[in-house]
């Protein structure tokens, strides 16, 4: 399998605080890979470093073998890496379609674009439906599914997703993960951190534990799920 994301001995720190501590982690090209852990243990500082919206005070990201240690955001996005944010980052005052158009703003194929946002509407007819409507009238779910598909939009070859199951209901997280693993089959590479430990085990290959800033574990996602340690404290076994 050919590395798509590499991380190594990755340090960030917020003044005094060293959130992110000699971190190496890799995500396979159509690889699934969770982080889990504990609050404040790091993971969107991690997420958010590898996004370019923070810097590392050491080690080094490469992508597709290209360091993008030091990128720009919009750089790391033009190379393949979207982030759907912690709390979904959507502009609640805009329509649903210029919340999609803005995931799209990278590209250069207009029609192309506006192709795969009519596929959008026509898989998620609610979206359709509110096109035209502020996206802060949708409900929490279908927030969460703009949110992921204004990403997808940006056609990256890696999305990073932050806890997305958070504040749902049971019903869509189902949808967003048929969602996720749908992206996944089209050969997008998932990064999911998540709370919801088991919901992550399931839906990934590969899974890395995450306390006070170091990764403490990594395995496959069905190694870790039988872990009785991970059972234990993470899985409430
Ligand atoms: P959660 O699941 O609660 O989001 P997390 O694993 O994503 O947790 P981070 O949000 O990355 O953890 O936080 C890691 C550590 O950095 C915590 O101790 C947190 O308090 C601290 N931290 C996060 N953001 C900042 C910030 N902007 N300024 C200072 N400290 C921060």
């Amino acid at each position: 399998m050919s590395a798509l994301l590499t991380i190594h001995q990755l340090r960030v720190a917020y003044g005094k605080l060293h959130a992110v501590q000699e971190v190496d982690l890799q995500v396979n090209a159509d690889e699934r890979v969770c982080l889990i852990g504990a609050n404040g243990a790091g993971k969107t500082t991690l997420l958010k470093t590898i996004a370019g919206l923070l810097s590392s005070t050491g080690g080094s990201i490469h992508f597709n073998s290209l360091s993008i240690t030091h990128a720009a955001p919009h750089d790391i996005l033009k190379r393949g890496i979207a982030l759907v944010p912690e709390g979904r980052g959507i502009f609640n005052q805009m329509s649903v379609a210029e919340n999609l158009a803005l995931g799209a703003y990278i590209r250069s194929d207009k029609l192309a674009v506006q192709r795969d946002i009519d596929l959008i509407y026509q898989a998620y007819p609610r979206l359709g439906e509110r096109r035209h409507q502020a996206a802060g009238q949708l409900s929490g779910g279908e927030q969460q599914l703009l949110a992921v598909q204004r990403a997808l939009l940006s056609r990256p070859k890696l999305l990073l997703l932050d806890e997305p199951s958070m504040g749902l209901a049971p019903l869509m997280v189902e949808a967003l993960f048929v969602t996720l693993n749908h992206a996944h089959q089209q050969g997008v590479a998932l990064l999911l951190v998540e709370q919801n430990a088991r919901l992550a085990l399931v839906h990934s290959d590969r899974a890395y534990v995450m306390e006070t800033g170091r990764i403490v574990l990594h395995d496959t996602s069905t190694a870790l799920a039988a872990n009785p340690a991970v059972g234990a404290a993470y899985l409430g076994l």
